[in-house]
């Protein structure tokens, strides 16, 4: 019999003190209301749910701890990349973050966000590859013959996406059209900031036996005008880990995300067809459980500190 289908995705926490504006797929944003009654225009409160997506849907059940995991992993990145960039943070601790959401939540800087998916690979893998099979190009940058999956690029690229709205599918975007979006010497920051943020990663988690395939990186523009760094980053759902001294150019490889998932959606365990366009099954228990310890073992990998 197939799974049952998985559950809609709860209801976003009320906060009092704060007015609900949107749910994405993983959180819940809200405005905090200022002494006026009104909500703030200047400011938003970034709750990260236990909600897990693959493929763009929401999956059901929940992922025990995941906003927790996210939500520190992002604050641990944000310092480490500080003097590349600046980032939204404003607090993540009371009395900006209310008690009830302690720990998934920060309070950060609402900004105009850049209408690009920014993303950067070190290793071909995923919709690259499928790229790369085709023509020999991932997001229109030539690439040497003879890569398989899981190579290792000569440096890494910048394949950004469009910012799909809710319920698409983002689409690869060519480095053309970001800069038709951004104009030039903006796309070219963008583009360079979110290289180097990957290989800032990259440095780091080299020594912790941790390579970062890919990851995506959202900004936003401060009041001045310069580059921020909003949103998550180098989380496990933004981004491919995978355990280095496992890594063999040739094969799907071993990781720590949520990668996982997506492998048992398309497992003959799921009874799901992903052709089918019907809606993604129910998550088992263990593949609850294995997820979760998988993004705990990230988490502490990485930083180096027990969740
Ligand atoms: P969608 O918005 O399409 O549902 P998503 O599923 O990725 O995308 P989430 O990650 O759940 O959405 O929600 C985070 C949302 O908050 C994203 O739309 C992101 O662009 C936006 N966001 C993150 N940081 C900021 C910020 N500092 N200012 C304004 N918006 C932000
Ligand atoms: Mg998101």
């Amino acid at each position: 019999m197939p799974p049952a289908p998985a559950s809609p995705p709860a209801a976003p926490p009320t906060l009092p003190g704060f007015a609900h504006i949107y749910s994405g797929k993983v959180r819940d944003l809200y405005a905090p209301i200022g002494a006026d009654g009104i909500p703030r225009e200047d400011a938003l409160l970034l709750v990260a749910s236990d909600r897990i997506s693959a493929f763009d849907h929401v999956l059901g059940p929940a992922i025990p701890d995941k906003g927790v995991v996210l939500t520190r992993l992002s604050l641990w990145w944000f310092e480490q990349l500080a003097d590349l960039v600046p980032n939204h943070i404003i607090s993540a601790e009371a009395p900006a973050v209310p008690e009830s959401v302690a720990g998934r939540a920060v309070l950060v800087r609402r900004l105009p966000m850049l209408p690009v998916e920014c993303v950067a690979r070190a290793y071909l893998t995923g919709g690259g590859l499928r790229e790369y099979a085709a023509d020999g190009h991932v997001s229109g940058i030539p690439l040497p013959p003879g890569l398989v999956d899981g190579s290792r690029f000569p440096a890494p690229i910048f394949t950004p996406s469009t910012k799909a709205p809710a319920g698409e599918h983002d689409q690869p975007m060519s480095y053309a059209a970001v800069e038709a979006e951004l104009g030039v010497d903006l796309a070219a920051r963008v583009r360079d900031l979110t290289v180097a943020i990957l290989q800032r990663g990259n440095e780091i988690a080299a020594g912790r036996g941790i390579l970062i395939a890919d990851t995506k990186v959202e900004f936003g523009r401060g009041s001045d005008g310069e580059l921020v760094l909003a949103d998550e980053v180098l989380t496990p759902d933004s981004s491919r880990f995978w355990p280095a001294d496992q890594w063999q150019p040739g094969r799907a490889q071993p990781s720590f995300d949520k990668e996982y998932v997506r492998a048992w959606l398309r497992s003959p365990a799921s009874g799901w067809d992903a052709d089918s366009g019907e809606a993604l099954p129910a998550l088992p228990a263990e593949v609850v459980e294995r997820t979760r310890a998988t993004y705990i073992e990230a988490y502490e990998r990485l930083t180096g500190l027990s969740f």
